[in-house]
């Protein structure tokens, strides 16, 4: 089933409420007028008996037709068309010594009269002869202490039954308006409130992917569709920036690669110009390889990032001897060191395990220890430590930290170098996908500006973090913090 738009929604409720309210309130309304009216007309019955009554207690001759049409008139008003009376003598017969009815006869229940002899009043309704009912007080006219005669006071209903059917006309025509006009001021309200939601909608559905920058109006109303129109702009600012920094991404790494295909593309197309010898081809080959070696390492890094992006990263989670490996890397950069005549030293190194992925754990160290030695002039120096600390909180989460001192006990690992320093501008972005210091610089290299940003992925993919210090001129230190297991 088709739901009900929210405007309909709200004008069927309003509508209904009042619908509700006014039911209630019309019952109420009519029960208390009926009420007051029959109330009204068994009262003016009462005081015509009781005038009637004590005129009667005399003899019959005492009082006068004209007397009593006189006292009937002061009690019933003017009108007496629709009032009637008689005197009945005990057993129900019209009593002739009393001046006849006036109007239509009148007749007795059985049950009245039995009541009258007991010496107690009766109200009944009839039907009369006219159009409306009748209501009819048969009362006992008493001396001293005997039924002389029964006396009966009627009245027509006409003016009660006009009364309601007037009071029933009135609810009957004022009910639907009430309810048109509830209902169209329902519906014009709900669409002024929600005509806000409307032009969200359509601003919504004109936004696409390349026009993130277009925002919500209405966000600076103070409301509840004002705290929407926020919420979806700040939603819309988070997906503009990620979508800028995804298309930056595939816009740099294109850029990256692009620059070792064409090296390649260059140097087989000069191999191909003329015939070579067997040893040129090799050097040919040779150099290919590097710059398809460096491209792969390239696609690996970006693989990395795009999976951890993704929140895809696989970690293998084992026992990862720290020291071991800290000595595996010395090893590794003290190689690649000895080029550029720069020495690579272990200076503290404490038995340490922690779990992890060791391979991944090998690419970040590698690749500080590879930045040290890379940004280290001739002469310099990179060292190695790592020895544990305490309280220095790991990763991103700062939530309160479970058990122990051994909760918070952490593995570090510092890479310092005497190298040419990072200048302080640059220290926030260092870790940056693609950037690079000075790109010039890095190009000779061979370097992407990857290195630190994975180093900084895989720390935070073990709960750990990476901060760093750098003096230009001086050298700079990288420390690298891991939960270490219980
Ligand atoms: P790259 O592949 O260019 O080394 P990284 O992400 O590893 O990229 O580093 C980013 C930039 O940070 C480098 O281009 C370099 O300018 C700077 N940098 C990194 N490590 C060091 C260091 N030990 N000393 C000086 N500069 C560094």
């Amino acid at each position: 089933m088709k739901r009900l738009s929210i405007r309909a929604r709200l004008t069927l409720w309003y509508t209904g409420i009042l619908a509700a309210t006014l039911i209630l309130l019309g019952s109420a309304s009519y029960g208390l007028l009926m009420r007051g009216l029959w109330q009204d007309v068994d009262a003016t019955l009462e005081g015509v008996a009781k005038a009637l009554n004590q005129g009667a207690r005399g003899p019959a001759t005492d009082v006068l037709p004209s007397d009593l049409e006189e006292i009937l008139r002061h009690l019933f008003g003017p009108n007496l068309a629709d009032k009637y009376y008689q005197f009945l003598d005990p057993r129900g017969h019209p009593d002739t010594r009393w001046p006849q009815f006036r109007g239509e006869p009148l007749g007795v229940s059985p049950e009245a009269l039995r009541n009258a002899a007991r010496g107690s009043a009766t109200f009944e309704t009839v039907q009369g002869r006219g159009r409306y009912p009748v209501r009819l007080l048969t009362a006992p006219v008493m001396f001293s202490g005997q039924v002389v005669n029964v006396l009966q006071v009627g009245m027509s209903l006409e003016g009660l039954y006009m009364a309601r059917r007037q009071f029933l006309w009135t609810l009957a025509t004022l009910f639907p308006l009430a309810l048109v006009l509830a209902a169209t001021g329902g519906w014009l309200l709900a669409r002024r409130a929600l005509r806000p939601v409307d032009q969200m909608t359509a601003t919504a559905r004109r936004i696409e992917a390349e026009h993130l920058a277009q925002r919500i109006q209405g966000a600076e109303a103070d409301d509840e569709l004002g705290r929407l129109a926020r919420t979806l702009n700040e939603m819309l600012a988070r997906l503009e920036a990620a979508f800028a920094q995804v298309r930056r991404f595939s816009a740099d790494a294109s850029h990256e690669l692009k620059t070792p295909l064409t090296v390649l593309k260059g140097e087989i197309e000069v191999a191909l110009r003329s015939p070579r010898g067997p040893g040129e081809y090799q050097r040919v080959l040779g150099s290919v390889l590097e710059e398809v070696e460096s491209m792969a390492r390239l696609v690996d890094d970006l693989l990395l990032l795009s999976r951890a992006d993704a929140g895809a990263l696989r970690l293998e989670a084992a026992a990862v001897e720290l020291d071991r490996l800290v000595e595996d890397v010395a090893k590794e950069g003290e190689i690649l060191a000895r080029e550029q005549q720069v020495r690579v030293t272990i200076q503290a190194l404490e038995p340490l395990i922690v779990h992890g992925d060791g391979q991944r754990l090998k690419q970040l160290l590698r690749n500080l220890v590879d930045n040290g030695v890379k940004y280290t002039p001739p002469g310099g120096h990179v060292t190695l430590a790592l020895h544990t600390a305490t309280g220095f909180s790991a990763g991103a989460g700062s939530g309160p930290q479970h058990g122990s001192t051994a909760a918070s006990q952490h593995a570090v690992i510092t890479v310092r170098d005497t190298g040419i320093g990072i200048p302080p501008e640059a220290l926030p972005r260092i870790f940056d996908r693609f950037y690079r210091v000075d790109p010039s610089r890095s190009r000779e290299s061979r370097s992407a500006g990857l290195g630190l940003c994975i180093a900084k992925t895989i720390a935070e993919a073990h709960g750990g973090r990476i901060l760093v210090q750098s003096t230009p001129g001086a050298g700079s230190a990288f420390t690298v913090s891991l939960p270490l297991s219980a």
